[in-house]
């Protein structure tokens, strides 16, 4: 998949009464498609409207390239939303010309290890997600609170491999749930999207959101998780099996 990044400041939007209220407001706003969506909320105490797209990436090359952005044409972008509501074709149109981005998106599967040595990866090095910021912020109080606790420098790779034990489930768990909900905001079979639908409606009786990132259960698995006290609960046990002791 790729994706098309815009970023609409207020100037943009005053002349459009109900773009301007979509910048005003604090919601965000999913337009989804088959193999398309949007999503699309205010930044910067509400004067830039960000924009994020997904949708399958035409410029797809099996070979890995240098770069993970490409110049994209205007006029591209509006086909591939043809069919989107004119509220997003009025949106879309008022990109610059020359100022469209594509960027790729990618799933990896799960490495074998994130340390070697003394060196360990942190964040979207080894668990590249959509989206994933929170995941990395952990990764790093993680390691904080694991380098904080050595007290010998041998100790470096058994401390690495604590961190790595106590951040690798979780993240993969969420990296492979990141992947499911794009896949259930895409669907592009009549049957399969009304059976998602229904799910929709049936949130507020207590069913689970098709959409992960805003499914209660979801945000509280999340946004309710302290790595910062898991780290110091386990560092002790951890850190003996680690080393072998
Ligand atoms: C389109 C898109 C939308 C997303 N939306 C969201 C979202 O809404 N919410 C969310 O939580 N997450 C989102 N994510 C995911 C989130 O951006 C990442 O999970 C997060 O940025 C990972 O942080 P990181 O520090 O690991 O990596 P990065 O943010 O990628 O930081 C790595 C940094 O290292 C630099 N770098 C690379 N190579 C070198 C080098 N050799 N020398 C020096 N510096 C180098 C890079 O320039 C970069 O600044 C999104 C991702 C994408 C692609």
């Amino acid at each position: 998949m790729a994706a098309y990044r815009v970023m609409l400041h207020r100037d943009q939007l005053v002349h459009d009464p109900e773009l301007l209220a979509l910048l005003e407001s604090n919601t965000t706003c999913r337009w989804i498609g088959a193999r398309r969506q949007i999503i699309a909320y205010p930044i910067s105490r509400n004067t830039i409207y960000n924009i994020s797209t997904a949708h399958p990436d035409v410029h797809f090359a099996a070979e890995p390239t240098a770069s993970w952005t490409t110049r994209a044409d205007k006029s591209a972008m509006l086909d591939v939303y043809s069919d989107f509501c004119p509220l997003v074709h009025r949106m879309l149109a008022l990109v610059p010309e020359g100022n469209v981005c594509e960027w790729k998106l990618r799933v990896h599967h799960p490495l074998k290890t994130w340390v070697e040595g003394n060196v360990a990866l942190v964040g979207d090095a080894c668990h590249p997600t959509l989206p994933g910021a929170a995941q990395a912020i952990e990764d790093g109080a993680t390691l904080g609170v694991v380098l904080g606790k050595l007290t010998n420098s041998n100790d470096i790779h058994a401390g690495l491999l604590v961190y790595e034990r106590l951040r690798k489930e979780r993240t993969e768990y969420l990296v492979a749930q990141a992947a499911a909900s794009a896949v259930a905001l895409q669907l592009a079979d009549p049957d399969a999207q009304a059976a998602r639908d229904e799910a929709f409606r049936q949130v507020k009786y207590g069913g689970s959101n098709p959409d992960r990132s805003v499914d209660r259960q979801m945000q509280d698995f999340v946004y309710g998780h302290d790595c910062i006290k898991e780290a110091e609960e386990h560092f002790d046990e951890y850190l003996a099996v680690a080393k072998g002791v």
